[in-house]
C-alpha cells in the first residue's frame, strides 16, 4: 500500500501545452494529492490556477511565463481553457478553480490539521472569509489573515508575520499575476511549502461577491455572472475571443503541419 502511494507520488503529472504554455492535466482529486505531497516535502512550491487569461498573460509577460514553467502545479481553471484543451487534443479532466481549492484545503485542514494563512483582498474581507469557512470547518487551522492592500514599507513586517505563523499553505488573493510573482519573489523568507494564487476567492467566502449559480457554471457562462457583479472585468471578457481565435489558428497550423 505504502509502496503504491510512493509510486503514485513519484509519477510525473501529465502536462498540456496551450499555445505553448504549460498547464497540468489534473482533476481536483489529483491536484489535492499533489498539494499534500508538496506539504510533506517542505520546500517552497508555487501553485497557479490558470484560466484562459493566465495563458494570455503568460504569452506577454516573460516573468509570469517562467513561473508557469517552474510552478509545482498549474491547474486548469475556466471554461475557455477546458475548451482549448479539447480543441487541441489535450483534454483536461475538469475545472480545478482557486475558489474550489480554498474550500477543499480548508476541509483538509479541518481533517488533518494543515496550517493555512489567508493573504489578500480588502481590509476585513479575509477575516470574514476565515470566519465563514470556520463555521463549516471548525477544526481548520487558520493561523493568520492579512489584507492585500499594504505598502512597500509594511512589507517586511508582513513577511515576518507570515513566516512566524509557519503556515503550510499560503492562500494569496491579490489578483493574477501579482499574487504569484509576490509569493515566488519572497519564497525563501516565507518558507511555505504551498503558495497558491486564489484571485478573488476571499470576496466569495466573505459574501462580498456571490458565486455564479451551478447551472450558469455548467453551461460555461460564469464569466457573464462575474461581469454583472463587477463591470471592471470587461477587459478579461474581451480577451476571450482573442484567446479562442489564437487557439483555432494554432489548431489549424498543427493540422497543416501534420
Ligand atoms: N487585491 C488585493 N490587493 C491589490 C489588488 C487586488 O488584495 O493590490 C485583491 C482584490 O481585493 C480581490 C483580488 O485581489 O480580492 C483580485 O480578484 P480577481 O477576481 O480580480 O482576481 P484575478 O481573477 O485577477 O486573479
Amino acid at each position: 500500500m505504502e509502496q503504491a502511494l510512493q509510486e503514485e507520488r513519484a509519477a510525473p503529472l501529465k502536462e498540456a501545452r496551450i499555445l505553448g504554455v504549460r498547464v497540468h492535466r489534473v482533476g481536483m482529486d489529483e491536484a489535492l494529492r499533489q498539494l499534500e505531497c508538496l506539504i510533506q516535502r517542505e520546500e517552497p512550491g508555487l501553485v497557479i490556477t490558470a484560466d484562459a487569461n493566465a495563458v494570455l498573460i503568460a504569452l506577454e509577460d516573460a516573468e509570469f511565463r517562467a513561473l508557469m514553467e517552474r510552478a509545482a502545479l498549474v491547474t486548469p481553471d475556466g471554461f475557455g481553457l477546458l475548451w482549448a484543451g479539447r480543441r487541441l487534443g489535450q483534454p483536461f479532466p475538469e475545472r480545478v478553480s482557486g475558489v474550489d481549492m480554498v474550500e477543499h484545503l480548508t476541509r483538509l485542514s479541518h481533517e488533518k490539521g494543515y496550517r493555512l494563512y489567508l493573504l489578500g483582498a480588502a481590509p476585513g474581507v479575509a477575516e470574514r472569509a476565515a470566519q465563514n469557512l470556520l463555521q463549516r470547518y471548525p477544526n481548520a487551522q487558520i493561523v493568520g489573515v492579512q489584507h492585500g492592500y499594504f505598502s512597500e514599507t509594511d512589507e517586511p513586517a508582513i513577511l515576518a508575520q507570515i513566516a512566524a505563523a509557519r503556515p503550510q499553505v499560503l492562500l494569496v488573493g491579490m489578483g493574477m499575476p501579482r499574487q504569484e510573482k509576490w509569493a515566488w519573489r519572497h519564497r525563501e523568507q516565507l518558507g511555505v511549502p504551498v503558495m497558491i494564487g486564489v484571485g478573488g476567492s476571499f470576496d466569495v467566502y466573505a459574501g462580498v461577491v456571490k458565486r455564479a449559480p451551478q447551472w450558469l457554471q455548467r453551461i460555461g457562462c460564469e464569466w457573464l455572472w462575474r461581469l454583472m457583479q463587477d463591470p471592471r472585468k470587461i477587459k478579461k471578457v474581451r480577451n476571450l475571443p482573442r484567446f479562442a481565435w489564437r487557439v483555432l489558428r494554432n489548431k489549424h497550423l498543427q493540422e497543416s503541419a501534420g
